[in-house]
């Protein structure tokens, strides 16, 4: 293969990428990834597997919805599917400033899969000030975005979007469809492999995909010499202070509840007790979705939870409590 060969095999087999979100463009770019040769992957994604994702998300089944299995772990199964030789690393957690540095610690690219600027600006504010190349990836309804992020040498992605209006808006309220989400994360990952495997890639130049006439225009972002990120050096999203221990989750009736610390449970052991209290619709090692009146509650084993069909905070914490002091 042209531009690849033996070192550039070699080049991608020793790579090491990280993919924050595994929803629809993560998962498909985690599949081209590890078929490519990518023998290091790490995926982060809070989120569990649900029947409205099915649509345009690789790598997941209906099975997975049913079991409420978290996004993570659906990606991590397949992955090792595909190449059991591939070390895969799977985290079930938000990505936030509390932990960006944590798990984007140590690798050589990171691949944009999120739903929303707030992720997108705190990467861009971690590759910025240690230097990590990573790639913006975006879609909604039948457009596309993708931008390779070179720090320090061409643009970053507030040369382009200098601020947010709404930070806190995601996903599930975006439209987006199949073909774009393949098409942006085909794009996404031929940039990734190009890179990884030693080539120069056009960084700071922005593809803009149009998915009703399938056109696609490149756009050369200029560097803004006074860009709060890569101009002044000023990390806002990275040095955020975030209360997080009950989030309101947007576009959605869902309220999401953290453990003061995170955990290992076993729900098995606890299945009788948890059934005196709870209708039990799925269970498995990684997560429990129980359901009382018209509230369901999704807990991960490491006690994250969602409560969903409610807006009250107090209930979804009321309700989270019960079933997290039954298993606990
Ligand atoms: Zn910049």
């Amino acid at each position: 293969m042209q531009d690849i060969g033996y070192e550039g095999m070699q080049k991608l087999m020793n790579s090491k990428v990280a993919i924050v979100g595994c929803g629809a463009l993560g998962s498909t770019q985690a599949e081209i990834l590890a078929r490519a040769g990518i023998k290091k992957i790490k995926v982060i994604d809070r989120d569990y597997v649900d029947l409205s994702n099915l649509h345009r998300t690789h790598m997941i089944t209906e099975k997975d919805a049913i079991d409420t299995l978290p996004k993570a772990i659906a990606c991590k199964k397949w992955i090792k599917e595909i190449d059991s030789s591939i070390e895969v690393e799977s985290v079930i957690d938000d990505f936030d400033s509390t932990n960006a540095e944590k798990f984007l610690n140590n690798v050589d690219l990171i691949i944009d899969g999120t739903d929303n600027l707030e992720s997108r600006f705190l990467i861009n504010d971690f590759s910025v000030k240690y230097n990590i190349p990573w790639i913006y990836s975006g879609v909604s309804s039948w457009y596309g975005n993708v931008m390779f992020i070179k720090p320090n040498q061409g643009a970053c992605l507030r040369c382009l979007i200098p601020e947010t209006n709404n930070q806190n808006e995601s996903c599930d309220i975006i439209p987006s469809i199949g073909t774009m989400t393949t098409l942006v994360s085909s794009i996404s990952s031929n940039l990734a492999i190009r890179y990884l495997a030693g080539n120069e890639v056009p960084y700071g130049v922005l593809f803009v995909i149009d998915g009703r006439d399938i056109s696609l225009e490149k756009i050369k972002i200029t560097k803004n010499e006074k860009c709060p990120t890569c101009g002044l050096h000023q990390y806002e999203f990275l040095e955020k202070k975030i209360l997080r221990n009950v989030v309101r989750i947007c576009g959605t009736h869902a309220i999401e509840i953290r453990p003061e610390k995170f955990l290992n449970i076993d729900f098995i052991k606890k299945i009788n007790k948890i059934k005196e209290k709870f209708n039990v619709i799925s269970i498995n090692k990684y997560s429990i979705r129980v359901q009382r009146d018209t509230i369901q509650i999704v807990l991960m084993n490491n006690g994250l939870g969602i409560v969903e069909g409610i807006n009250d905070v107090n209930i979804a914490k009321k309700l989270y409590d019960e079933l997290f002091n039954i298993i606990i």
